[in-house]
């Protein structure tokens, strides 16, 4: 059969394989539910080769030491994703349900990760300092060794190069495993390695799997030396605790439940559309999405009547029409989670807008839900407490800055918050008092190589971005030199 994405097989040592088992499984199109790509469930076999062949390329391989390598490898991985991206988006496309626009910014999101980390892995300085009149300590930045890089579905590409670019830009060499739903567009970013030459056999390998048996084997695993997760909070508790017993380094970044504040002062121009935005783009399905709205009571009524109207002229439909501006759910079960979200919204709050499974004019096979609004949910609901994952915004008011601030901040999770007013004083304020990892000032969603972004409290440990991003796959080393004369 001719998949639309590809069918492939394990990448390990450079090498395409056979999964052990034999076992494949298809994955399917999220907008009308045909077979679009084929991928190995590999299972433990499989994952004790993938890391044997990662130990050996970190120990012996020409990359460790050798940065201007690294990054002319990564640099061409980028211009191979460039040649191709028209390509490689509308694979996207059909594998996530997202908007041709969005993946074709997903990939060029992934072509700045992997520039950015090129230009980082040739400046990963140390430092040194003198300790006395016949000490000098050099603090050197080495790689940490073998990274297990496991990847969600909602951003499978540009996630990966956040992840993996700076875990290879540090010297490290990596095992992918990427989300069962998205194993096809991962492959084919993968596939692209072949011919660039500046990569070592093994340094890179991707095996797809069951997250709950391979996932579970690399945290488990004695040579894997770190594990950078990216999912859900549930999955990230339970790799924190498995990866105790060989006490692994761990970046998590998690789910998030983020406010956007509107201040009477805001610019409605600008807010209103990026409220839109910040929460139907990928139809909801983003860890920084603002599922929340808190919107000041004097200009409430006038704020939610124009955003009503704005989210109802949305186009969803086939991700691949040009005038579509929401796409699909990624799958059945993520599509009906959210519609239960959405019956509990309807008996605790008032329904805005939406609020139903979309199935005219062909949109019965994939998974498409009408973008949502709810307003006045007690604050306790699970609606305003739990990250949902699909189009559904709720909006709540507020009277005063302190109560703003408490609503914003009154989850289990700090990934992302938003503020908007044209009071420099109030917009440092408020965003210093925000328990996010990222504070968006009259702009949300600004997610850029350049720049760190990561969870307080449930939402993670870690950051991914930026100097951050690269520093946390080294291990520091002190080398402490001692020169003085013998007695
Ligand atoms: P998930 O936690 O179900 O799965 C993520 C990955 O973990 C998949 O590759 C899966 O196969 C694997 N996995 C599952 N069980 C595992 C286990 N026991 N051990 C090891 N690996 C395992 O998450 P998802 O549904 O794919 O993604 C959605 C979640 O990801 C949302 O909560 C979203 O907010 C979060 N997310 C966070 C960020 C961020 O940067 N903070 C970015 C994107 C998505």
């Amino acid at each position: 059969m001719n998949y639309v994405i590809g069918s492939y097989q394990n990448y390990v040592g450079g090498e395409w394989v056979e999964p052990k088992s034999g076992e494949y499984k298809e994955q399917y199109s999220t907008i009308d539910g045909s077979a679009v790509s084929k991928c190995p469930m590999s299972g433990l076999e499989d994952v004790e080769v993938a890391v044997e062949v990662a130990k050996l390329a970190f120990e012996t391989a020409d990359w460790a030491n050798n940065p201007r390598k690294r990054s002319k490898a990564l640099l061409n991985w980028a211009a191979k994703i460039k040649e191709n991206i028209n390509e490689l988006a509308t694979a996207l496309s059909w594998q996530v349900g997202k908007p041709y626009k969005e993946s074709f910014g997903e990939m060029m999101g992934a072509i700045g990760y992997l520039e950015y980390y090129a230009g980082a892995c040739r400046t990963l300085y140390g430092s040194t300092t003198s300790i006395d009149e016949y000490t000098t300590s050099i603090l050197v930045r080495e790689p940490v060794g073998v990274i297990g890089v496991i990847v969600p579905w909602n951003y499978p590409i540009t996630l990966l190069m956040r992840d993996m670019a700076p875990a290879l830009a540090a010297g490290n060499t990596c095992i992918v495993k990427s989300a069962e739903q998205t194993s096809g567009i991962t492959m084919k970013v993968i596939a692209l390695l072949e011919g660039i030459s500046e990569f070592p056999a093994g340094v890179v390998n991707a095996i797809c799997g069951r997250g709950s048996l391979i996932g579970n084997a690399l945290v488990k695993h004695q040579d894997v030396d770190m594990i950078d997760f990216t999912g859900s909070v549930e999955v990230g508790k339970d790799i924190m605790g498995q990866a105790a017993d060989t006490m692994k380094k761990l970046s998590l970044e998690l789910g998030g439940k983020s406010a956007s504040i509107i201040f009477a002062d805001a610019d409605l121009e600008k807010a209103l559309p990026y409220a839109l935005k910040s929460i139907f783009t990928n139809a909801g399905q983003l860890c920084t999405s603002a599922s929340r709205i808190l919107v000041e009571e004097s200009i409430a009524e006038d704020f939610i009547a124009r955003l009503k109207t704005m989210t109802e002229a949305l186009v969803v439909g086939n991700p691949l029409d040009q005038a579509t501006e929401m796409g699909a759910m990624n799958t059945p079960v993520q599509m009906e989670t959210v519609l239960k979200y959405i019956e509990l919204g309807k008996a605790e709050g008032e329904l805005l807008t939406g609020g139903y499974r979309l199935l005219e004019s062909g949109l019965d096979k994939g998974y498409f839900i009408a973008p949502t609004i709810f307003l006045n949910l007690p604050f306790e609901s699970s609606l305003v407490q739990e990250e949902i994952f699909g189009p559904v915004l709720c909006i709540q008011t507020f009277k005063t800055e302190e109560e703003a601030v408490h609503y914003a901040n009154g989850t289990r999770f700090g990934l992302a918050a938003g503020v908007w007013t044209k009071d420099i004083n109030r917009a440092m304020r408020v965003s210093r008092k925000m328990r996010a990892g990222t504070t968006w000032v009259n702009c949300y969603n600004r997610l850029m190589p350049e720049c760190e972004t990561g969870g307080y409290k449930e939402s993670g440990i870690d950051r991914a971005g930026g100097i951050e991003g690269i520093n946390k796959f080294t291990e520091v080393k002190h080398v402490c030199i001692d020169y003085a004369p013998g007695v």
